[in-house]
């Protein structure tokens, strides 16, 4: 029997990556084609497999892109494949997201299928805004309803009066459009015009923007603030709650989006803070390592080993795995670059000395780290020491980061460029102008920061125009430098 394909109808949540589920994330890194929305978070396409095959799915209001049987039919197709696919759709599949249709089209097709919840925008935006849909002094009910549908007009044909006197709380979905005749339909059937009412645009992500007003005013305030789609009206006393700033907004990184400059696999630890504080952080380009096992005769096995890196010392252990050599082989003394890479010899319970400590004069030094460290390294310690060089692993670039920095400009959300460090600004300029972008250009919307000279050096030469260098380059530098960020996309609309 040829290998079972599935379809998973996958909610990817409001905007937040982290708002997809466990078991939805679970999916995405072991889908072979991923088809997703424009309203998923493009961010939330690093996590899938490097191997996967990217389909977009947009559709601008008006200007359908892949049309819905299109859609239908590739989901047929690779799932005939017997491949893994996952169809990513923006908050809920089951809330306004047509899983209904897909999920009928693959049963006739034969195709298995999962449908996997998210968090729809309805709950998850007004929890970001800080307010929740239910709550025992202020409303009992909930409903979720479509500010527009498939009529001529696109006014949604429902029982407004039951809506009006009967639910307490309602979040309407695709309704900016439509804000006059919701708002008229509530009122002339006994909504009282007082009632609150709080709009969220892109909720959950670093674009949320909110207005609060009643059913009486909120037209009016909407269009002075430009309010448009993606966003929900949430009607009802609730609305109220939201004073000020939410959790969501106050925190100090809210609405930045950096785009941190990578130059390994790694996820690093400043961009995971930098998101704890509130930014959302694009970890670009995203790379992929590959390991080059040593085979036994090239294993040093009398001479001392300086690691460049933990992955270094990864592949080492590796390939004496491979070749079934015990470490009790390898005689000379071990040493490590970095805290970082000392402690990952330490893993594997060998001591990793600072190279300040050894003898210069001492025998052959090997140097293990990855292809282009190795080629640096040659020019830097050639006088020095007597020395040979092992590159144990090479980074790629994982091609599909490019389609997710296109997205994220499309949607304008590169502001913020920062480079850690000289081969960050080469790996990120090369990405760029895989994308037709260039160092000129990005400069011209987004600030660039560096963390010190020589990264700033290389950003210039490259053609960017630096806006900061930080003062040391640490997390906490860079933190200081964001807060005194002077623009930001908050700042520009409000
Ligand atoms: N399946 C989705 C809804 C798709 S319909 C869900 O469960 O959330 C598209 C509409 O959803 C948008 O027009 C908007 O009204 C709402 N929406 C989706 N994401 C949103 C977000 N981040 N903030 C506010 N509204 C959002």
């Amino acid at each position: 029997m040829g290998k079972q394909g599935c379809v998973y109808l996958v909610g990817a949540g409001p905007g937040d990556i982290g708002l997809v589920t466990a078991k939805g994330y679970q999916y995405l890194q072991q889908a072979e084609v991923v088809l997703y929305d424009r309203l998923v978070n493009p961010l939330l396409l690093e996590y899938a497999s490097p191997q996967a095959e990217f389909i977009y799915c947009g559709k601008m209001p008006k200007k359908h892109i892949l049309r819905q049987e299109a859609i239908n039919d590739l989901l047929i197709q690779h799932g005939l494949e017997g491949k893994k696919v996952v169809r990513l759709k923006g908050g809920d599949p089951s809330v306004f997201g047509r899983v209904g249709e897909e999920a009928e089209a693959l049963e006739q097709a034969g195709v298995p299928y999962e449908i996997v919840p998210g968090i729809t925008a309805g709950i998850g935006a007004a929890a970001y805004a800080g307010v929740p849909v239910t709550h025992r002094e202020h409303s009992l009910s909930f409903a979720v309803i479509t500010g527009h549908d498939k009529s001529p007009s696109g006014e949604p044909l429902i029982d407004w009066h039951a809506l009006a006197k009967g639910i307490d709380t309602i979040a309407f979905y695709m309704g900016i459009g439509n804000l006059p005749h919701i708002a008229d339909q509530l009122i002339s059937h006994g909504r009282s015009p007082d009632t609150p009412v709080l709009l969220i645009q892109w909720g959950t992500t670093g674009k949320q923007r909110t207005l609060q007003g009643s059913l009486a005013n909120i037209v009016g305030k909407a269009k002075t603030a430009q309010f448009k789609n993606p966003a929900i009206i949430l009607v009802g006393e609730v609305s109220e709650i939201k004073k000020g700033e939410s959790w969501f907004e106050s925190k100090p990184l809210f609405s930045q989006h950096l785009l941190l400059g990578r130059a390994s696999d790694e996820q690093s630890a400043i961009g995971q803070h930098l998101r704890d504080q509130g930014a959302e952080v694009f970890e670009f380009p995203r790379m992929q390592l590959k390991k080059n096992l040593l085979k036994e005769t090239d294993i040093p096995t009398d001479k001392d080993l300086l690691f460049l890196s933990p992955a270094s010392v990864d592949v080492f252990f590796a390939s004496l795995q491979a070749n079934k050599m015990d470490i009790r082989h390898i005689q000379g003394d071990f040493y490590g670059v970095s805290p970082k890479t000392v402690k990952a010899l330490a893993s594997y319970h060998c001591v990793g000395k600072e190279m300040s400590e050894r003898d210069p004069h001492a025998s052959t030094l090997v140097i293990l780290g990855d292809s282009e460290g190795i080629d640096r390294e040659k020019q830097r310690y050639s006088f020095v020491f007597d020395q040979d060089f092992i590159a144990t692993h090479t980074y790629t670039r994982v091609p599909q980061t490019l389609q997710t920095f296109r997205r994220l400009q499309e949607e304008e959300r590169i502001e913020t460029i920062i480079f850690p460090n000289v081969r960050a600004v080469k790996t990120v300029t090369e990405s760029f102008q895989e994308c037709g972008e260039s160092p000129e250009n990005i400069s011209m919307y987004a600030q660039v920061i560096c963390f010190g000279e020589k990264s700033k050096q290389a950003a210039v030469k490259a053609g960017y125009s630096v806006d900061k260098v930080l003062s040391e380059p640490t997390e906490k530098a860079l933190f200081e430098a964001l807060l005194q960020k002077e623009f930001s996309l908050a700042a520009a609309f409000s």
